[in-house]
């Protein structure tokens, strides 16, 4: 008998899945709403101009070789140098911060900054609880359940179905049961799965919640850019957090999302501590650590980021491919809501208009959204979660039709 037959059954992951299934569909009117990806108005990866100008696809390996510097060395344990004090100075702000109060390393996108701080601080710091929102990214508790297997995991209330908002008032009445040193995990901007952020008024209360019960956030920031469309409104809360003084927090960083660089797994940790002394001891346990995982991370995207956001002209570039997206996506949450409206469809829907980045709650149970997959062809992940970005000119009558069809 195998040492691995007792092993115990995984379930897979449903949006991995559903894309699987997705992709075998033949029907011709099929859709996908599940993707965390932007996918653009013919509902294909979309590769940057930004990225193009750098390196046209065919040619980018022979472009980055024709720079004499360019090798397949392994990048420095802690990351490309120039990365790092880049993606400081893109979520911190570089406007008269002392950024040296910042300890960074590069990691696997932002999966990998999320595995970093929950391994570095269920170690470090000791927290008896991480709490999580309520809804949330479903891999934060997985990888806390890996790298920070002692650490109880708890859920804070974050929104409520029934008004599409936050229900922040019964927040904070949660995070009241929190101790000191325990760790909150926060999404900077474009929350997911819910595109519902907190107000600006709301960050400042919980900042005060923080300092005073001695929490420690872990902001999550995966969509700089893609919620306001402005890359420094999105990390405001971050450079707030920053600003007050007597506050540690986390930054797990990713670039997939606003470069379109998915696969080329680039992101950054980044530890706001309260003096250069903390940093100075923190940056080589995160070394340790990140060596012994991986040693060091892939460099060809780190790269490509690096060589965009030291060019003016390409950074300027940047922020018009993100504007295209946000200008995209903006018009399909326009399209769907008159849609919906038009067709009367049973619901609340004007929250469609006002949620930030790619996704929005339907409201819809796990019921309905296997109906919409096996009568519609439309892909939506089990919690009624969609994503914006799966909508197309062409196929948004068919997914409002089929939102009538079902909901009534
Ligand atoms: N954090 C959030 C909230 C996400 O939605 C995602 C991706 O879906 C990530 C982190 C991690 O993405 P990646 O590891 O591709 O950078």
């Amino acid at each position: 008998m195998s040492s691995f037959s007792e092993l115990p059954t995984v379930k897979p992951d449903a949006a991995f899945t559903l894309l699987a299934a997705y992709k075998i569909d033949t029907n011709p009117n099929k859709v996908d709403l599940c993707p965390g990806f932007y996918r653009d108005e013919n509902g294909r990866p979309w590769i940057m101009s930004s990225v193009i100008q750098l390196i046209p696809r065919i040619q980018a390996k022979e472009r980055v070789h024709a720079d004499p510097n360019v090798n397949h060395e392994h990048l420095p344990l802690a990351g490309h140098t120039e990365l790092l004090r880049q993606s400081k100075e893109l979520v911190f702000g570089k406007e008269d911060r002392d950024l040296k109060r910042v300890a960074s390393i590069q990691t696997v996108s932002g999966t990998g900054a999320n595995h970093l701080a929950a391994l570095f601080l269920s170690t470090k710091l000791n927290p008896k609880t991480v709490w999580f929102p309520n809804l949330g990214w479903i891999n934060h508790t997985e990888i806390w359940k890996l790298a920070g297997s002692h650490v109880q995991q708890r859920f804070y209330p974050y929104f409520n179905a029934e008004n599409q908002n936050i229900d922040f008032d019964t927040m904070v009445e949660v995070l009241q049961e929190a101790q000191k040193g325990d760790v909150i995990v926060l999404h900077a901007c474009a929350h997911n799965p819910t595109g519902v952020d907190l107000s600006k008024e709301q960050w400042d209360n919980l900042a005060t919640i923080c300092k005073n019960t001695g929490l420690f956030p872990v902001f999550d920031l995966a969509y700089q850019g893609l919620a306001s469309g402005d890359v420094r409104q999105d990390a405001s809360a971050i450079s707030d957090f920053f600003d007050r003084g007597g506050l540690e927090f986390a930054v797990a960083q990713s670039y997939s999302k606003i470069f379109g660089l998915y696969g080329e797994r680039i992101g950054m940790l980044h530890i706001a501590a309260l003096d250069v002394t903390a940093t100075a001891k923190i940056t080589p346990v995160l070394t340790q650590l990140s060596r012994a995982e991986i040693t060091s991370c892939p460099s060809y995207g780190a790269r490509i980021v690096s060589q965009i956001l030291g060019d003016l002209k390409l950074y300027d570039q940047w922020l018009k491919d993100l504007a295209t997206m946000n200008n995209r996506m903006k018009t399909m949450r326009e399209g769907l809501y008159h849609g919906l409206l038009v067709r009367k469809v049973q619901g609340s829907w004007k929250h469609i208009l006002t949620d930030t980045g790619m996704f929005s709650m339907t409201g819809l149970s796990t019921t309905q959204v296997t109906a919409m997959k096996e009568k519609h062809h439309i892909y939506l992940l089990p919690s009624g979660r969609i994503s914006v970005t799966g909508l197309t000119t062409r196929n948004i009558d068919h997914v409002v039709a089929a939102l009538e069809d079902i909901l009534g």
